[in-house]
Formats: structure tokens, C-alpha cells, sequence
């Protein structure tokens, strides 16, 4: 079949590489550069997602775990595993039982993993491995294993698989209007017909098809995430309680600097999606929690929007799921995990037919 793609970001990439190795004639448009969005705003980890067991989404977290090592797998150059420490404090709002019993839960849904397993730790190994981290009330911690990816160079690999494998694609070229016959009109007039069309523009992808008066079971909630990158070498990953909310927080090592993310603060398509001066004390005020004798200087912010199904009032608790939702030769992409992009083009290769 012909098929059209319209989105360059890690799960356009990812459909447009598994059509085209199923014998497909594969054209994808990108409006600017391949994964200049959301794709490469990530938190960069590769990984199950050891907090959406409190929203009980089995499921993917499943799903995203056997992807995560499949990715360390296909890309070891570009992804690695990583072991992130959670410490418990006397004030955790999560005790250390139902740490214990999430990263048991975690072990198990990853199957046979090639990853080490969840391991408990003291105070003192804790402080040992990291001495900047606040020791006052420190009751010891879990060690667990995810996987760390460069998203961008990543994203960029793909691409480069999906052209080896005959895929067409066309950047800085805008999709303005689709039908769900399978025509597609450029920004500037183009009109194309395909077999068959996927719209996967992330955060986009309601308003094209608002755009082309089409309608969608789905609605996308649209929640940005901000990341700051201190100067400072990072010891250790940790995944932490913020202190006023008891969020989850992750401080990663990140080319030789710490990165510090992420926020969930809802926004529409027409503001700019960049890293506001709120978020920006949140995260700070976060990390000197912390790590209160450490002297952080930013580098750099940057910011992503999640398209996340619209299921909850408080973005936390929002699934994390996605959904394909087919009209006629049209399927919409709707959400979606960077972990979890290949497994939806597996889906979306199905939809099709
Ligand atoms: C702050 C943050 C942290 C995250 N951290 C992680 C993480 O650590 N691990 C993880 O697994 N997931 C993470 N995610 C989720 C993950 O990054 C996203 O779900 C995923 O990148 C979405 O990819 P996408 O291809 O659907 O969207 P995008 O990457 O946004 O790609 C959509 C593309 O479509 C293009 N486009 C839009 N409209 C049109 C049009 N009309 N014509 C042509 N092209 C168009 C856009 O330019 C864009 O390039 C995070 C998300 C955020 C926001």
C-alpha cells in the first residue's frame, strides 16, 4: 500500500520504519525539522514507568518495561541501562513498603529482563554513593534499574533505518488539511492521495483533524513538562519526592551536567512551550530539597508538551495509555510513550488493514 505518515516525531518515525520493512511505500511529512518537538523534550529515560503503578496501568507499564530493553538492544550506542536510586525519608509520602512492593511489582512485569533487579539500601550506602544528598531523616532507599537514552540521536537513528528501508521523507512541509479518503494538502497547495494516512502529530494531532472538520472519540489533554540542566556532574540518578507536593521528580546525569525535570502544567496550542519562571523555582526548590549544599547554576531549559489522553482532572493522575482511532483510510494517533513508540507502530501496522 501507499502510505502517508504526517508527523517527524519518534512515533511517526517509528510507523514509517515498521510499514516500510513490511513492503509498504511509505511518504512522511514533518512541518519542521525530524524530532524538533516533543520527542526531544523527553526525560530521556527508557522505561516502564515505576510511578504509573499507582494509577494501576498495568498494562502499558508492562508493555513499556519489554520495550525498554528491547531498545538497549537495538541501540546500545544510544541507550543505556541505568540504575536510579529512590531514597525513603521519615517524611516520604510513599513508606518504604510500598516501595518495596511497586519495584517487586516493577521486577515482575519487566519478565526476563537482562536487567539487574531492585535492590534495597541503608542510610549509609546511600549517603556513601552520593554524600550531597541530604542525610536528615534518611531511612535508606531502593535501587532500580531503567534505561537512558539520547532521545534526539536517537529519534535521528530510527529515521535513518526507516530510509534505508525505502521510507520518503519530506521535512518543513506542513499537512494542512486530510480527508479520510486519504488526501492530504500541503501549506503551500500540494495535494497527494494515499491508500492509506496516519496522522501521529503528537500534540497537533486533534487540531488537524479540527482542521479538517473530522471528529475523534479521543481528547487530548495537553500538559507541558520542563527540565532545567544545572552544571554540575551528576553521582547518581535518583527518582524523588518534590517537597510541598510530593510529585515525582527525576535528577539524571546528562552529558557531564544534572538534569532536573519535570513539571505538568496544562497549556494550550497557541502559547509558546517553554519553561516559565514558575516551573523553574518548582524544579529548583525541588532539587536544593536535596541537596541543600550544592550551589546550582542553569545552563539551559527546555520544555515539551505531553499529548496525553484526557482522563483526569489532576494531570498526574492522567493515563499515560494511547489509542488509535480509524476512519475510513485515516488512523489517528492519540498519546504515547517515547518507550513504548515501537510497540504503537506494531499497533498501527495492524490498524491499517
Ligand atoms: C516533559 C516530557 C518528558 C517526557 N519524558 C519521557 C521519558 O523520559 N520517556 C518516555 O518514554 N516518554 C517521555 N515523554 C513522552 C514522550 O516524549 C512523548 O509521548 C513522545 O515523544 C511523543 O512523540 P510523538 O511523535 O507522538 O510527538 P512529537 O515528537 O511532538 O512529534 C509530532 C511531530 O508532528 C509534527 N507535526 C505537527 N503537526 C503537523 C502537520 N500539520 N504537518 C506535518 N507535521 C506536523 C510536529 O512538528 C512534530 O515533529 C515525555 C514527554 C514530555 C513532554
Amino acid at each position: 500500500m501507499d502510505i502517508g505518515i504526517i508527523g517527524g516525531g519518534i512515533n511517526g518515525l517509528c510507523c514509517a520504519w515498521q510499514l516500510a520493512k513490511q513492503g509498504h511505500q511509505v511518504q512522511l511529512y514533518e512541518r519542521d525539522a525530524l524530532m524538533s518537538a516533543t520527542s526531544c523534550a523527553s526525560s530521556k529515560l527508557l522505561h516502564g514507568g515505576l510511578r504509573y503503578l499507582e494509577n494501576r496501568e498495568f498494562r502499558l507499564v508492562r508493555e513499556a518495561l519489554r520495550e525498554r530493553d528491547a531498545w538497549i538492544k537495538r541501540a546500545p550506542h544510544l541507550a543505556q541501562p541505568l540504575r536510579l536510586v529512590m531514597p525513603i525519608y521519615q517524611k516520604s509520602r510513599r513508606p518504604g513498603w510500598m516501595i518495596a512492593l511497586g519495584l517487586f511489582l516493577y521486577d515482575h512485569l519487566a519478565g526476563k529482563s537482562q536487567l539487574p533487579k531492585a535492590k534495597r539500601l541503608t542510610a549509609q550506602e546511600v549517603i556513601r554513593r552520593d554524600p550531597l544528598l541530604k542525610s536528615e531523616g534518611l531511612q535508606g532507599g531502593y535501587e532500580f534499574s531503567d534505561g537512558q537514552m539520547d532521545d534526539h540521536a536517537l529519534g535521528l537513528w530510527v529515521a535513518e533505518q526507516a530510509r534505508q528501508a525505502g521510507v520518503s521523507i519530506t521535512e518543513h512541509t506542513e499537512i494542512v488539511e486530510l480527508t479520510q479518503d486519504g488526501k492530504v494538502t500541503t501549506a503551500n497547495g500540494a495535494v497527494h492521495v494515499h491508500d492509506r494516512l496516519i496522522n501521529v502529530a503528537g500534540p497537533w494531532a486533534q487540531r488537524l483533524l479540527q482542521a479538517s472538520a473530522l471528529d475523534s472519540p479521543y481528547q487530548l489533554d495537553l500538559v507541558r513538562g520542563s527540565h532545567l540542566i544545572l552544571q554540575a556532574p551528576c553521582k547518581q540518578a535518583y527518582l524523588l519526592e518534590a517537597p510541598n507536593d510530593r510529585r515525582i521528580f527525576f535528577v539524571l546525569p546528562w552529558q557531564g551536567n544534572t538534569l532536573v525535570g519535570t513539571t505538568e502544567v496544562r497549556q494550550t496550542l497557541n502559547k509558546p512551550i517553554a519553561c516559565s519562571p514558575e516551573e523553574r523555582s518548582y524544579l529548583l526548590n525541588a532539587w536544593s530539597h536535596y541537596f541543600p549544599d550544592a550551589l546550582p547554576n542553569v545552563i539551559d531549559t527546555f520544555a515539551g508538551l505531553r499529548p496525553l489522553l484526557r482522563s483526569a482532572e489532576d494531570p498526574s493522575k492522567a493515563t499515560r495509555e494511547y489509542a488509535l482511532h480509524r476512519t475510513g483510510k485515516l488512523v489517528t494517533v492519540l498519546g504515547g510513550k517515547w518507550t513504548t513508540s515501537m510497540a504503537l507502530a506494531d499497533k498501527v501496522s495492524h490498524a491499517i488493514y
